[in-house]
């Protein structure tokens, strides 16, 4: 009912409060999601972990157990405590023969293009080859100002990166409440959310205090999947503390399902379409334009020159020789190498450049122009 059985690529959250017991990383309950995550895996779903737990672990590996910590000591907390995160993940998942990488992230790695086609690239080689990616933010190279600040938008915007079906962001509440069920007994549990509406959130404030382990409360988890809907990524908020909380969710324990207002497959295609800035432009021949409009991928071969100076990632337009607009697109090469294999078979581009990045732009990267579908 969740969606969490029929979805491809699931995105879970799993927060300081869950992983780190008194004495360090918290084995038993690694271990029952651990096996939960190699469950989904097995059914032939993608599963990416975005994990705390690094600060409140180095807290303990160097004994700094005062309530609050300078930046530098939450830094340097951080770097002891992420080697003992990942050995827990590995630890955890090994017995599933399920590999875990650590990848570790800061806000530019999502917001500035190129980063972010790099980071999307390693994440999807290692989903393909069966790995669980295990995510945080690389909090001992990001100050105050550049920090995503909490691992929900964090996530989000992983699930957004990777056109994930499902967010799934583990608390210590089972879901969404029209008050704060803890002190306000008329408090109703919402199964399912169609639409974030300023009403709904509302509702956020109080109804999740921080557990003092790890950062955000319910309004950060709203904030989360406002970013995940607009990607076509369902949330799921649900008790985390259950030794396997994906497959109580499936069973239909309680949680609170935010619907996305779009599927990735679109948000991704608006966004080149929108929001970003051509940096250059294809001109292609008729052939490759009929290809293109039949939603193809576009080839060098069909491509007459390029204007502009793109580097690779760049968003591009994409004209034929008349000057109509037909589509824009991620290209996958720079402006002076694209301009070197137009017009090139796809086999004699690694002897023209040395390499092959494929199609000039491949067709998941392709947003037609609205009048140009055929
Ligand atoms: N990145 C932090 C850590 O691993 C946690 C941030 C959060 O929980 O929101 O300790």
């Amino acid at each position: 009912m969740t969606g969490l059985a029929g979805a491809k690529r699931i995105v879970v959250k799993v927060g300081s409060a869950l992983l780190v017991g008194a004495d360090g990383a918290d084995a038993q309950w690694l271990a029952a999601f651990a096996a939960d995550v190699a469950r989904l895996r097995a059914r032939g779903q993608q599963v990416l972990v975005v994990s705390s737990g690094a600060v409140a672990l180095g807290r303990r590996r160097l004994a700094l157990r005062k309530r609050a910590l300078t930046l530098p000591e939450k830094q340097a907390a951080a770097a002891a405590g992420q080697s003992a995160l990942m050995r827990a993940w590995e630890e955890a998942l090994e017995p599933h023969g399920v590999h875990a990488a650590q990848i570790l992230l800061t806000r530019d790695d999502t917001e500035v293009r190129r980063r972010w086609l790099n980071a999307r690239a390693t994440v999807e080689t290692l989903l393909a080859l069966g790995v669980v990616p295990v995510v945080n933010e690389n909090d001992t190279v990001v100050t105050e100002e550049i920090r995503y600040g909490d691992n929900d938008r964090l996530a989000a915007r992983v699930a957004q990166m990777i056109g994930a079906d499902v967010l799934v962001l583990l608390s210590d509440v089972d879901g969404l409440y029209t008050a704060d069920p803890r002190n306000d007994p008329s408090a109703e549990h919402l199964p399912r959310v169609p639409r974030l509406t300023p009403q709904i959130e509302a509702m956020a404030g109080g109804a999740n205090a921080e557990s003092g382990v790890g950062t955000g409360g319910m309004a950060t988890k709203l904030a989360a999947a406002r970013i995940a809907s607009a990607a076509g990524c369902a949330t799921v908020i649900t008790l985390g503390a259950r030794p396997s909380p994906l497959r109580a969710v499936e069973d239909g324990e309680r949680a609170t399902v935010i619907e996305p207002s779009t599927t990735p497959a679109a948000a991704y295609k608006a966004w080149i379409a929108g929001s970003l800035a051509p940096a250059g432009a294809l001109v292609v021949d008729e052939g490759a334009a009929q290809a293109v409009r039949r939603g193809k991928s576009l080839l060098a071969a069909g491509v007459r020159r390029t204007e502009g100076r793109f580097d690779k990632g760049d968003a591009v337009v994409i004209r034929d020789e008349a000057g109509h607009e037909i589509a824009r697109g991620l290209v996958r090469y720079e402006a002076e190498d694209a301009e070197r294999i137009c017009g090139l078979k796809s086999e004699a581009i690694e002897a023209a450049l040395g390499y092959t990045s494929g199609p000039l732009v491949h067709a998941d990267d392709l947003a037609l122009a609205a009048h140009a579908a055929a």
